[in-house]
């Protein structure tokens, strides 16, 4: 390999189709053999990408990646793993890179539970734990082992193969917070959830500056999106929220494909550091 110092230069102007192509690029997503995750792997996949899915204990994730790889004609398996175990998190890593050709460009930490538990002041000091663990440690741990992937792909000169742009395909890491970072909202029982979730949206803007020379770091934070992770909640609360939200309605997990896509690809290459709310306009009033 070819070692380059630190590119500052811009990319070349190329079209659209170009920029929001993942051609030859290895994706894993995390927590996606359902729910927002899996739309993000289908979205991923039809753009051309190599996906591997993550899951835990939803076996139907291995049927899922079959029908990915049926349907867009690119390779998809399913891997059972645990996001809170950092032994594990950097195995898994490492079997996918080696099985999709060495190369891993695209690392999305999706998993992630919701606080059930009664509040901070009767709930269990487990609960917090495990929300914690889940929630920000796993994105911590993924980080940390897709990372040193990225950085050895730039030091080697393999992030420049079937690159579209080929100075800008460096790693794009990607975490799903929450507008519970952005705001304490009810049930007023959240409060290890939402500090868990503002924490994953400063861990990636900390990423960005830290990995600049080989990898972006950005998250998205959804709204009230129509899942699994939402069915605890009571209809009255469901009813609030949606009062609340100023498009009037709930999201569909398929209607985050666009914001993931984006940081993504090469579509985003100036893009680092941040994070997309897609909420519905929840946080704008
Ligand atoms: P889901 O419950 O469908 O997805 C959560 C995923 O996390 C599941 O696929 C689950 O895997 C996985 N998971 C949980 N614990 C672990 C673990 N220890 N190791 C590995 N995987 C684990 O709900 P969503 O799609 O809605 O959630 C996806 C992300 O979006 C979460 O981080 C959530 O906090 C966030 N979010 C969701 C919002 C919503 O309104 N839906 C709003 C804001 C943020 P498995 O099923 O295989 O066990």
């Amino acid at each position: 390999g070819r070692f380059r110092e630190y590119n500052t230069e811009a990319p070349q102007e190329t079209s659209i189709k170009q920029l929001l192509s993942l051609e030859h690029k290895t994706a894993i997503v995390s927590g996606s053999g359902a729910g927002i995750g899996l739309q993000v792997v289908h979205a991923f996949a039809e753009a051309g990408a190599n996906v591997a899915i993550w899951y835990h204990g939803n076996k139907e994730a291995l049927d899922r990646a079959a029908e990915i790889e049926k349907k867009y004609g690119v390779k998809c398996k399913a891997y059972q793993t645990d996001v809170t175990d950092y032994e594990n998190v950097k195995q898994v890593i490492n079997d996918i890179t080696k099985e999709f050709n060495g190369r891993l460009d695209i690392f999305v930490a999706n998993a992630g539970i919701p606080w059930t538990d009664g509040g901070m002041i009767d709930g269990p000091l487990t609960s917090y734990h495990k929300v914690v663990a889940t929630d920000l440690d796993s994105v911590f741990y993924s980080a940390k082992a897709a990372g040193e992937i990225f950085r050895r792909q730039y030091e080697s000169g393999a992030s420049l193969t079937g690159a579209t742009m080929e100075n800008y395909s460096y790693g794009s890491f990607i975490a799903t917070a929450s507008m519970s970072g952005h705001i304490a909202n009810i049930p007023q029982l959240q409060s290890a959830y939402n500090a868990a979730k503002a924490g994953v949206r400063h861990l990636c803007q900390s990423l960005a500056v830290e990995w600049v020379k080989f990898a972006r770091a950005n998250s998205v934070s959804p709204g009230y999106i129509a899942t699994e992770i939402s069915n605890f909640v009571p209809p009255e609360t469901k009813a609030i929220w949606r009062s609340k939200i100023p498009m009037g309605r709930e999201g569909e997990a398929h209607e985050l494909k666009g914001a993931y896509l984006y940081l993504a690809s090469d579509a985003s290459s100036y893009t680092t550091g941040t994070d997309i709310l897609v909420d519905g306009g929840y946080c704008a009033v």
